[in-house]
């Protein structure tokens, strides 16, 4: 009796341990931002200006997840960023697109996730492509480069992401100009690029070994 109550115990134990990785694996912390009136039609507005899409509300149909790095150190900084709706210190570009930067995920140094926004809300992370995509910041940069944990948590994620949406590219922030070309991108201004290194294709060569068995598509090589 006492090996069977024994026994009971560890099948307990056993099964809750299993549910406690589980559920570790996906546990993302929900700390949204602000979604305001201002936001929602400042990101209308980009809809409009920016990407040719006229729509009377702010949300997207995730195809694409792209990666990127703050720059910065704490994921505190990055929210205070992303904390005002409308883009702060860039005057030069009020007349076209006065929505702040944001993403609807980011990764701490230790692979904690934070999801700040829902993933078919939009979020300005990545020119031509922001209408179909969700951004994942990780904090780090080219000094501080990201972690194996935050690779882990990218891949999990990526994978999360895949299982609930037709998701078909997964990009560095870097490798972006190479959608250039084609019909995904959708920027009303051609000249409007920024060259970026973010997050490297050390990273994105790790996150791609991890995430193969979802199949995505290969980026044209146009450039
Ligand atoms: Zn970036």
């Amino acid at each position: 009796m006492k090996i069977i109550f024994i026994r009971l115990i560890n099948c307990v134990l056993i099964l809750m341990l299993g549910i406690e990785v589980y559920s570790q694996d996906l546990r993302i912390y929900q700390t949204p931002l602000e979604w305001n009136k201002e936001r929602d039609s400042l990101t209308i507005e980009y809809l409009n200006k920016r990407h040719g899409i006229h729509q009377d509300d702010a949300t997207i149909v995730p195809t694409m997840v792209v990666v990127h790095w703050t720059a910065n150190d704490s994921y505190e900084k990055t929210m205070a960023i992303f904390k005002s709706p409308f883009l702060n210190g860039r005057p030069e570009l009020l007349n076209q697109s006065r929505l702040n930067v944001s993403s609807q995920y980011i990764i701490e140094r230790d692979g904690t996730i934070f999801q700040l926004l829902p993933d078919t809300i939009f979020a300005r992370h990545t020119i031509g492509l922001n209408y179909c995509a969700i951004g994942i910041e990780n904090i780090g940069s080219n000094s501080m480069p990201l972690t194996k944990k935050q690779l882990n948590a990218n891949a999990r994620l990526i994978k999360y992401l895949s299982a609930k949406y037709p998701i078909k590219y997964v990009i560095g922030h870097h490798e972006y100009g190479q959608l250039k070309n084609t019909s995904l991108w959708k920027e009303t201004d051609l000249n409007y690029f920024t060259n970026k290194i973010d997050p490297g294709d050390k990273f994105m060569k790790g996150l791609r070994r991890k995430i193969r068995k979802l199949k995505l598509q290969k980026l044209p090589t146009n450039e």
